[in-house]
């Protein structure tokens, strides 16, 4: 009889975490092969999910949820995720520069600081040497920058945005020069995880000019700053890269290709005719 309540258990369990393949994969899933290597599919014992390569199946929902982010003096960039649904789970939300409070529960969690490395490992290389290999220059306010040649052309259109905006503000152009850096192959710290930089498709623009929650006195209460333009951060969300100020661990200076966070057809509203955003491509 156990066996038969274990039997119905798993039936039950089956029917809750496998959506059914007639309703079609989530919009979050079926838009990823468009920027990340790999295929979605659908599994009797999964329900839907993306295949990388290899063969692993990273599912879209998994019974075991990623901790959600306390912000608190523990706060370790970059946790286990197990499920690609998790990337989704704080909305981005692109336009005007929000104030972000520390005391408003709402705005406890970071939006796009959870990443399944996986998916970069696989799609932009799985070693320093591998992302050595595939990276390409972008001249960016006078100097060429190594990037990945899978975000090379996004950053381009960033700065296609940005120069006729620098001409017409030249206030602008200290926050686009002598910047931080784009790719090195390191850890996030205090993380296990591999930071954005690492895979070449992460930016920091000028390190002097820009806040880092890091840089706060320990055990101090997070307070959030910036001084980064309304313009620059509009320039790189229009090309897919999401902003480190819209954390409540804020990190002005830092901008990453995340088109899946910035996509309608992600987000499953009918996609939006715009000159080159980024649905236009990878
Ligand atoms: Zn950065």
């Amino acid at each position: 009889m156990a066996t038969m309540g274990v039997l119905v258990l798993l039936a039950v369990l089956t029917v809750l975490s496998a959506a059914p393949r007639d309703a079609g994969p989530p919009a979050g899933l079926a838009c990823l092969p468009t920027w990340y290597a790999g295929e979605v599919t659908h599994r009797a014992d999964g329900g839907w999910g993306f295949v990388i390569d290899g063969g692993t199946f990273i599912p879209w929902r998994a019974s075991v949820k990623a901790a959600p982010f306390d912000g608190g003096a523990d706060f370790e960039e970059g946790e286990e995720v197990v499920d690609l649904e998790s990337i989704y789970k704080v909305p981005y939300v692109a336009g005007p520069i929000v104030t972000l409070d520390a005391t408003d529960a709402g705005a406890i969690d970071d939006p796009g600081r959870v990443r399944i490395e996986q998916l970069f490992l696989t799609t932009y290389g799985q070693s320093r040497d591998e992302v050595f290999d595939h990276l390409g220059k972008v001249r960016f306010f006078g100097l060429r920058y190594p990037f990945h040649e899978l975000a090379a052309e996004p950053l381009r259109r960033v700065v296609a945005r940005l120069e006729p905006a620098v001409k017409e503000n030249p206030k602008l152009k200290p926050f686009l020069t002598n910047i931080g850096g784009t790719f090195i192959w390191r850890k996030i710290a205090r993380s296990k995880n591999l930071s954005t930089h690492a895979f070449g498709i992460a930016i920091d623009i000028n390190v002097d000019r820009a806040h880092y929650w890091r840089w706060q006195k320990r055990g101090e209460p997070l307070k959030w700053q910036n001084k980064i333009p309304q313009v620059v951060v509009d320039a790189f969300e229009a090309e897919g890269f999401i902003w480190g100020g819209r954390w409540l661990h804020y990190d002005t200076m830092h901008f990453e290709y995340r088109p899946e966070l910035l996509s309608d057809s992600c987000r499953g509203l009918p996609e939006m005719v715009r000159d080159g955003g980024v649905d236009a491509g990878r």
